[in-house]
């Protein structure tokens, strides 16, 4: 099947330079064949543009010769329909097919009016659908995969314009690698999710000394299914920030987690009856429906200030010696340190899976990222597409067999040996 549908809804911006505004154009298309005419040779779809990674970029050489695209599908959006629930393995679920332009948090809200929602989600929903799977974005979970796990199906628009669809039956191949695609994969249209019933959670902030955490780390971890933890290098004394979530029932009462008094602290007892120490502290509680336990309100993600972030992904039984030796790291560059720079790190876990091209493939991991304050000219050289190079299988090649979906940034990682 041709596309020439679904690019009358693509709208996109020629660039001689991503940043420069002013050499920007934007177009909507009606057709694939039309815009291909331009012989354009680097196409990259942006989302939300909110990785912090080169990977959204067209191609530096196709830019200077005025031979490359960048599409956007903001105005492709909605979700098309829902299944009837079924089970899959014990717990009720549905699939929907949504149009990957849509926001996660208009999503969220379009999911709740028919009672349901996202097993899990990252810490905001600003992304698009099909940028957050195509990094396998993920939240924390001991038991719980990235959102790209959530994929049942997909339609892409190869490289000739023709829509492919894939699933667990069909084009397999490309299913099995595009649901974290990096944007390698073709344009993504449609994405069928896998979503559970909305259900209620209680989410627990504490702080502790970051030694304690690392002494009650292994009780933390096996006690809360959706544990994470953070601290604030060079703070003294080194302190440790604790986020635990857990569900709770329907009919439970408690200060919403979107509302301003959220953080108010109250005092509670945790560690208790998991072979760790007791250890009294004080934390701020709150309960909400499942989404706005995991993300961040509209409101809070406006009020972020610009950051840069940097996240790597270890087997996660080396936890607390990823810490370790980032804490010999940090101590031996203190000099360097400047008061000003803001900091900040974070370790969340996330289910292995079966996607070859996830960080997740085949381990279960801990995702311990940095971040600081501020925008940067980092290029992600370290960043969480570096271990997939030589996991994307050969049918990458059938749907892009010319690179028209490669950059810079993915050639080094997944086509260099
Ligand atoms: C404030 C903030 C909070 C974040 N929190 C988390 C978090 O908690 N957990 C986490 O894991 N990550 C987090 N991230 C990272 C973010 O989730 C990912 O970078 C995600 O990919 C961004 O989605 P996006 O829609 O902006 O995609 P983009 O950054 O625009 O694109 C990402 C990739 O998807 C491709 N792509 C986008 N749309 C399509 C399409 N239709 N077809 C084919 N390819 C496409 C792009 O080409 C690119 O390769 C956060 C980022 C920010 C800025």
């Amino acid at each position: 099947m041709r596309a020439s549908i679904f690019p009358t809804l693509l709208a996109f911006t020629t660039s001689t330079a991503f940043t420069a505004a002013s050499d920007v154009s934007s177009t909507t298309w009606s057709d694939w064949d039309e815009m291909q005419s331009n012989l354009f040779e680097s196409v990259k779809v942006v989302g939300a543009g909110h990785s912090f990674s080169a990977i959204t970029l067209t191609d530096e050489k196709a830019d200077e010769a005025g031979k490359s695209l960048l599409l956007n599908l903001d105005n492709y959006t909605g979700i098309i329909s829902c299944d009837e629930p079924s089970d899959e393995g014990e717990v009720e679920t549905t699939n929907c097919y949504v149009r990957a332009g849509t926001r996660l948090r208009d999503l969220n809200d379009m999911l709740e009016s028919r009672g349901l929602a996202f097993i899990n989600l990252g810490a905001t929903a600003a992304q698009s659908v099909a940028g957050a799977i195509s990094t396998s974005t993920h939240g924390t979970g001991r038991e719980i995969g990235s959102i790209s796990t959530a994929v049942r199906g997909l339609k892409i628009v190869d490289s000739n314009g023709d829509v492919i669809t894939a699933d667990s039956n069909e084009n397999v191949d490309v299913y099995t690698h595009a649901r974290t695609s990096m944007g390698a994969f073709g344009v993504i249209m449609e994405v069928t999710l896998n979503v559970v019933p909305i259900w209620k959670m209680k989410r627990t902030i504490f702080d502790m000394p970051l030694e304690t955490l690392i002494s009650n780390h292994d009780d933390l971890y096996k006690k809360y299914s959706r544990f994470q933890w953070s601290y604030i290098p060079y703070a003294d004394p080194p302190t440790a920030s604790v986020m635990i979530r857990e569900d709770v029932d329907w009919d439970t009462s408690g200060v919403g987690c979107w509302d301003s008094t959220a953080n108010v602290h109250v005092e509670a007892k945790l560690l208790d009856g998991s072979g760790g120490d007791a250890v009294q502290v004080d934390s701020s509680v709150c309960v909400d429906v499942s989404y706005k336990v995991l993300v961040d309100s509209y409101d809070r993600y406006l009020n972020r200030s610009l950051y840069t972030e940097m996240e790597m992904f270890v087997d996660v039984k080396h936890t607390i010696d990823v810490l370790k030796d980032f804490l010999a790291f940090q101590e031996s560059v203190k000099d360097e340190h400047s008061e000003s720079a803001s900091l900040f790190c974070n370790m969340r876990y996330v289910a292995a899976d079966d996607i070859p091209t996830s960080m997740m493939f085949r381990e279960r991991c801990g995702g311990f990222f940095v971040h600081y304050d501020g925008g940067s000219d980092y290029d992600g050289r370290s960043g969480r597409v570096r271990a997939l190079r030589q996991r994307v299988g050969g049918d990458r090649e059938r749907v892009d067999p010319n690179g028209l979906f490669l950059n810079d940034y993915l050639r080094e990682r997944i086509i260099k040996k």
